[in-house]
């Protein structure tokens, strides 16, 4: 490096839907702390609205504030000004026909403006905006496109020419069918891959989203982050991967890579109680209950779930938003309180709940961050996955690792009662109960001083910075 060359600038681009934003941002953070020695400044591009969810959970929670060295800057939605309340999936069609249209280009020059004309360095990113490849390559920048989701899912989205070809139109008659001509693919089912892959709604924003991304990514990624840590994939996945992507950068889960100064771990906002409800409860005890942020069983299937925590005999913690409450089998919020046997919340603190000793079960739609934070935990889970990414990743946590089991369908009473007591106390479970803290331990591991997470985070540091 030689003294004149100035400093890296490097553009993050969010994706600013759901909780991708707020996943792009924990990294941004930890890649301003490690490159501030560099001189590294960083401009966070994202939306109006995203930027302000993200300074009011920043806000929230103390020793949140942003590092000296990163800034936010907005870009625009791509809405029409006049247009109210639009779905949630028109906003992503929007913003993705601006960022295609020129836009990502756009924002990068504002992060030079914002930045006092500094050229932009390299161009980080949220895979999902793929259109920032182009953007960046314009820039004279590399593009290193950031990956949130299971890695097995990102080689189904960069193999989906391939994958129609051969399923054709008999997606429905082939779901059992395991992907044996596929590298990397031979431990799923046709049914287990991804809607809008080889069935659902190809046209559909995301389908046609992750579509395109699947084709950019082995022309155009520098590198690419995945949310994965070596020793979970099986090699299997690893090398189809490395063979299309010759640069991954597996340092996840993401999620611990801000944890040792992040102060959420030592407190974290828990205004329903959860954490004091389960100090009460026997060690490995209890079940805990989520879906993630978008997916809510039918009422019907909810009332089973109900049916068959009650049934089992362990307590339980469940996250269900308020407006379900009222589907619950009548009584049931009474009895849970009145016995002291179950906590139904809107929100638990998820991260903190699972690494609770009281948790020995984790019930989950299998999203991949939920997936990762019960693998950081060493808790089994019993899967009931619903859309998108969620049925491969329960395949992966029952059938390839082996650390838990997954509903085929909707759950029924018995179903969970049998599932809950199996990963808590039952003799198949002890398999599963051994296999997630297996799991555990090359977490911690990866993530200890010298650990292959850490090396490789460093690694990503470097690629980002010396561009
Ligand atoms: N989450 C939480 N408390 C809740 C429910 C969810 O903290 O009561 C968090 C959870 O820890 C995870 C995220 O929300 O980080 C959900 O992400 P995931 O990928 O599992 O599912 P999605 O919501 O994207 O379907």
């Amino acid at each position: 490096d030689g003294e004149s060359s100035p400093p890296p600038h490097v553009a993050v681009v969010a994706f600013p839907f759901s909780s991708h934003a707020a996943v792009l941002l924990s990294i941004a953070r930890a890649l301003a702390a490690a490159a501030a020695p560099s001189g590294a400044t960083l401009s966070f591009l994202s939306t109006a609205s995203s930027l302000a969810q993200l300074r009011k959970a920043s806000s929230a929670s103390a020793g949140h504030g942003l590092p000296g060295n990163l800034r936010f800057v907005e870009v625009p939605d791509g809405a029409p000004a006049a247009e109210e309340t639009v779905p949630v999936p028109r906003q992503m069609q929007l913003f993705m026909e601006a960022a295609e249209a020129g836009g990502v280009k756009a924002w990068l020059e504002a992060a030079r403006a914002a930045a006092g004309g500094a050229r932009v360095t390299c161009v980080v990113g949220d895979a999902f905006v793929w259109p920032a490849a182009d953007a960046a390559a314009s820039a004279g920048a590399p593009w290193v496109p950031v990956w949130t989701a299971a890695s097995c899912a990102l080689l189904a989205h960069i193999r989906t020419d391939s994958l129609r070809e051969d399923v054709g139109d008999q997606a429905a008659n082939r779901v059992d069918e395991p992907l044996i001509s596929h590298p990397g693919l031979a431990s799923y089912r046709v049914r287990d891959l991804p809607d809008g892959v080889v069935s659902g709604d190809f046209n559909y924003v995301i389908s046609l989203l992750v579509h395109r991304m699947g084709q950019c990514l082995p022309r155009s990624a520098a590198a690419v982050a995945l949310n994965t840590f070596p020793g979970l994939d099986p090699p299997d996945v690893t090398a189809a991967l490395a063979e299309i992507l010759p640069n991954c950068v597996p340092f996840g889960p993401y999620h611990l890579l801000l944890a040792e100064d992040d102060a959420d771990t030592a407190a974290p906002a828990d205004p329903h109680g959860c954490l004091a409800w389960l100090g009460r409860q026997p060690a490995r005890g209890v079940a805990y209950v989520s879906f993630g942020t978008v997916a809510c069983p039918r009422p019907d299937e909810l009332r089973e779930l109900a049916a068959g925590l009650e049934a089992s005999a362990a307590p339980f913690l469940w996250s269900l938003r308020e407006d379900s409450w009222t589907l619950l089998p009548p009584g049931f919020l009474d009895r849970a309180a009145g016995t002291g046997s179950g906590l139904v919340v809107p929100w638990a603190p998820q991260v903190a709940v699972l690494r609770h000793p009281s948790v020995g079960a984790f019930v989950t739609h299998a999203g991949w961050a939920s997936v990762l934070e019960g693998v950081s935990s060493g808790v089994p889970m019993a899967c009931r996955p619903f859309f998108g990414d969620q049925r491969m990743n329960a395949r992966s946590v029952a059938h390839v690792w082996g650390f838990g089991a997954a509903f085929e369908g909707a759950m029924t009473s018995a179903g969970v009662a049998a599932a809950v007591e199996e990963l808590l106390r039952g003799e198949e479970g002890a398999g599963m109960r051994a296999r997630a803290k297996e799991l555990q331990a090359l977490v911690a591991e990866a993530f200890g001083p010298g650990g292959e997470c850490r090396k490789n985070f460093d690694r990503f540091v470097e690629i980002v910075c010396r561009a």
